[in-house]
């Protein structure tokens, strides 16, 4: 078992992890996703103000209605007054016409209100549309930095996947196979460099004694770290 060789392998499997892992988290990602939900939000907004001013057109329908039977009404009542003898009817008559006129004046001031409305609505509308216009293109631009980050990376990663095909021709395949088994048990990494006395794969100690035991294996035989049992590059 070459250790030196493993190590190099481990390197680009490390870099081909973290290239991938950088490419399920760009950053372009989630500039893209806060600009779908800004759209989906402006959108739920229009959908809300278009609800609105159904609500309020359908209002002012039913009051024109009303005041169109009330006019009808004032003029069959006025025609009835005419000939009226009894002050008693007259007065009744007089006092439904009343009644009719408020219900007219009161919706004819509802109205108003609700052309008010209908007013306020339809410029928060326009607005609306205008930040959703705006809105729509900046998605489309978040989605172009998307694809262009992701085929960037994929190059990265594909660069270092054919390094390390290269990598592992001169490795044994039950060496490998050793390997990426201890790979999948110990969180990725194989093989790990001693630096200042430190296994570089589970960042413990590795004790002057323990040391010395590492230096006096045959050259043939590659260390293991003593607290977590990874290859070491002596
Ligand atoms: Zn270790």
């Amino acid at each position: 078992m070459d250790p030196r060789a493993l190590f190099e392998v481990q390197r680009l499997d490390t870099a081909i992890d973290q290239a991938r892992h950088a490419l399920a988290h760009l950053p372009e990602l989630a500039v893209e996703k806060s600009a779908a939900e800004k759209l989906g939000a402006l959108r739920a907004r229009i959908g809300d103000l278009m609800r609105e001013q159904g609500t309020l057109e359908s209002e002012l329908a039913s009051i024109e209605k009303r005041d169109a039977e009330i006019a009808n009404h004032l003029a069959r009542l006025e025609k009835q007054m005419k000939t009226v003898i009894a002050p008693r009817e007259a007065e009744a008559l007089q006092h439904e016409m009343r009644v009719l006129v408020i219900e007219r004046e009161s919706g004819d001031e509802r109205g108003l209100e609700i052309l008010d409305s209908a007013a306020t609505t339809a410029e928060a509308l326009d607005e609306a549309r205008r930040l959703e216009a705006e809105s729509a293109e900046a998605l489309a631009l978040a989605s172009v930095g998307v694809r262009g980050a992701e085929e960037a990376a994929r190059v990265v990663i594909d660069g270092l996947v054919v390094e390390r095909e290269a990598a592992t021709r001169s490795i044994d395949a039950s060496d490998l196979q050793a390997y990426e088994r201890l790979r999948s048990t110990h969180t990725g990494v194989a093989i790990a460099e001693i630096k200042h006395g430190v296994c570089g794969g589970c960042h413990m100690d590795i004790s002057a004694s323990e040391m010395d035991a590492i230096k006096r294996l045959p050259v043939d035989q590659v260390a293991e770290c003593p607290n977590c049992t990874r290859l070491l590059v002596r």
